[in-house]
């Protein structure tokens, strides 16, 4: 193959991919007006695991609302979800406001639902915190004193807290 051929077909290529990239991003323009989202992922994004025929449904109402607030923010520089303090390890991004709003769910369901009272669950709340904090000062004491000591000795750096594997379930 010729370089100017070559260099034709890469053109070809990029012209190709630039025109799907264009479609792509008039489909999910068009899908956002009408709220809609692909059913494979429930977003404007199809799975990678997807044929791209998974077809499409209405956001419900909520997500609707949640959408349009979620603009609101964009349109005032706000940031809706913050981020951790980057790990210096890679892994899963963790996102605590997801979490924390699971939990809120969570937590009214089961109020609504009978099983425990708010103040029943927030005594449980209390006795799982210091269940734990009594199991990782424990896990902890003796190595937490012994540096402290080098420490002062100025030999040590800060103490450093280690997380005991089995924190976290009941036993
Ligand atoms: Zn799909």
């Amino acid at each position: 193959m010729t370089n100017a051929r070559k260099s034709r077909e890469k053109r070809k290529l990029e012209e190709t991919k630039k025109a799907e990239e264009q479609i792509a991003i008039d489909v999910a323009a068009s899908m956002m007006e009408q709220y809609l989202v692909f059913n494979c992922s429930g977003t404007l994004g199809h799975l990678h695991s997807c044929d791209t025929n998974c077809g499409t449904s209405k956001m419900t109402d909520t997500e609707i609302e949640l959408y349009e607030e979620k603009k609101r923010w964009d349109a005032l520089g706000m940031e809706a979800v913050g981020k951790p303090h980057q790990m210096p390890v890679p892994g899963i991004p963790v996102d605590i406001f997801h979490v924390e709003m699971s939990l809120l769910t969570l937590i009214d369901a089961i109020v609504e639902a009978g099983v425990l009272s708010k103040e029943e669950l927030d005594a449980k709340f209390s006795e799982n915190m210091l269940e734990r904090l009594t199991r990782i000062r424990e896990a902890n004491e003796e190595n937490v004193k012994a540096q402290r000591a080098r420490m002062q000795l100025g030999v040590s750096p800060t103490p450093e807290i280690i997380l005991p594997p089995n924190v976290g379930r009941k036993h």
